[in-house]
């Protein structure tokens, strides 16, 4: 581990504010130096970055796949010290880090095989007609990818969400240089898997401005980023706040690009009554699992349940209470996050609430104790305070009078990235408002199971209205998650020798293509 920064594939140290990682269970720092990019140093992973996206449409599909499973290779072969590194850096468990790496490898090969397929660049023919009157022009259209793109990861995922994540993968799937503002909280993770990167560049023969990964512990390297004329999108995954800055930044630019920035979410889960006595220690086991896995540290943690007030419900909510209290308490991923938390909690406890559970005894440093506060309706819903985020192992229960209420309160909630519905297909029209606004509000609905644990797959959509997302209608994990960084590109009455392989009239790679409006894998016939 150097500490440096890698600008366009070429290590460099020319900054002189330095900082290092933080182990939490060890309570003591990592021994590495870390150095913050300067500016001179951002401004030339810009300008390489922006040489390697002219260059980029020249290369073949075939090196850009083998550029995506090449890096999965050389992540893989860091072997146990990328594992080690990411346990240090987090006080996550070993276990975590070999599941959060699969993710990311399996990721990596998704993209390939997109990138192999082609068939993303949803390739579109309307031949020209002159007989036609009026003339009918020859259109064909694809996506190109969007430009240099910069990626902040967030904290509580270092290798699905950070340097080589989701964000960095579909971009380079797209045809995109990617610049990582790498997160400080996991410089050293971010510096081994952007080495792998760097590898994986110089394997493939892709042109090296295509990454560069900068360490930053302040601010301002990732204002001069987003505001860099030749930056033409952002993809940010952190807390709603961090990710409204930057896109309220990109859009004060002369020119506005877009800030993909996948937030935080308090997920709701409203739990119906009806079968909740059957279900009482299957839904109690699901959610305990669910609100403490990762010590709560999910953007689509189960932050708040709203159930009617009964006696099945007063059971079930004993039970729960019991099963996430008597979880063992674990380190945070840092003592800043830790001190967020509590006082993210000390804010949402000051109002008037109807119980507050905390686990009990000794808990090992920087931990926190699990929490489960319960509120009336009425308060839930003049207290907006109450829909934050706590990000952490924090759960807030609304216990409605009524189904009005139940109605009321879900009608309140603001944009999440996940909604979930416990209850019987039998009492679907007795809650169909439920389910109908929970459907305005979301980017997922589950059914009987937990939002934990989001499926990377083209059916998956990770995102949500505003302030799960800044952007509803794209997804931030999944194969769709490309069209991010992709714009539509058309070329109107060009000779068959200028455009792009993919839209002339010989479907040479046999591919899916909508010619006049029909998806088919047949040449254009004149
Ligand atoms: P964070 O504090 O917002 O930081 C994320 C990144 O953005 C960091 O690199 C941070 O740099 C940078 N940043 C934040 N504010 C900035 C600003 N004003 N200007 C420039 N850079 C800024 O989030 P985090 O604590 O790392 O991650 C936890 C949050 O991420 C939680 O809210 C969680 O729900 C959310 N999350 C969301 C998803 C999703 O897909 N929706 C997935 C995972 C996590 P510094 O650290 O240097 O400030």
């Amino acid at each position: 581990m150097t500490g440096e920064n890698s600008v366009g594939c070429e290590f460099s140290a020319e900054g002189s504010c330095l900082f290092q990682t933080f182990n939490p269970v060890k309570n003591k720092s990592n021994p590495t130096f870390f150095i913050e990019a300067t500016i001179d140093e951002v401004n030339r992973a810009v300008d390489l970055a922006q040489e390697a996206y002219s260059i980029l449409p020249t290369i073949s599909v075939v090196q850009k796949a083998d550029f995506l499973e090449e890096i999965s290779l050389q992540i893989l072969s860091i072997g146990d010290n990328l594992l080690d590194c990411f346990v240090s850096e987090t006080g996550l468990t070993i276990e975590r880090a070999i599941a959060e790496r699969t993710r990311m490898l399996m990721q990596l090969n998704a993209f390939a095989d997109l990138v192999r397929k082609n068939e993303w660049v949803e390739p579109s023919i309307d031949p020209g007609n002159v007989n036609r009157n009026p003339k009918k022009p020859d259109l064909r259209k694809m996506l190109v990818g969007i430009g240099p793109v910069v990626v902040f990861g967030a904290s509580n995922f270092p290798f699905a969400y950070s340097t080589a994540g989701g964000d960095t993968i579909s971009a380079f799937a797209a045809g995109c240089p990617v610049i990582v503002k790498s997160h400080p909280l996991h410089a050293g993770t971010g510096e081994l898997v952007a080495n792998a990167i760097v590898k994986a560049v110089m394997k493939t023969g892709m042109p090296k401005g295509i990454f560069s990964n900068l360490n930053a512990v302040n601010l301002a390297v990732g204002k001069q980023l987003v505001l860099h004329p030749k930056v033409k999108a952002v993809g940010f995954t952190g807390s709603i706040s961090g990710g409204r800055a930057l896109f309220d930044m990109a859009n004060s630019r002369p020119e506005p690009i877009p800030v993909f920035a996948e937030m935080g979410s308090v997920n709701p889960v409203v739990i119906l009554p009806e079968s909740l006595s059957e279900n009482n220690e299957k839904w109690s086991d699901l959610l305990a699992e669910s609100i403490t896995s990762g010590v709560g540290q999910f953007c689509t943690n189960p932050g708040l349940l709203l159930l009617i007030d009964s006696e099945e419900s007063t059971f079930f909510l004993e039970t729960l209470v019991t099963k996430v209290l008597n979880r063992e308490a674990a380190p945070m991923l840092h003592p800043s996050i830790l001190e967020r938390f509590e006082s993210a909690k000390r804010e949402a406890c000051k109002v008037p609430f109807i119980s507050l559970h905390e686990k009990k005894g000794d808990i090992p440093i920087n931990a926190t104790r699990q929490t489960i506060l319960t509120v009336n309706a009425s308060v839930f819903m003049s207290n907006p305070l109450l829909q934050e985020e706590v990000f952490g192992p924090f759960t807030l229960v609304v216990i409605c009078k009524s189904l009005n209420e139940l109605e009321e309160s879900v009608a309140v909630l603001k944009g999440q990235l996940t909604g979930t519905i416990m209850g019987s297909v039998e009492n679907k029209e007795k809650y169909k408002t439920i389910f109908s606004t929970l459907h305005q509000k979301v980017g997922r609905l589950i059914f009987n199971e937990v939002p934990t644990g989001v499926e990377v797959c083209p059916s998956m959509h990770h995102g949500g209205p505003y302030p799960a997302t800044t952007d509803s209608r794209f997804t931030a994990v999944g194969t769709d998650s490309i069209k991010r960084f992709a714009r539509p590109m058309v070329y109107q009455n060009f000779p068959e020798e200028l455009l792009p392989e993919i839209l002339r009239d010989q479907n040479r790679m046999k591919i899916e293509r909508r010619i006049n409006g029909a998806w088919t894998k047949s040449d254009v016939h004149a």
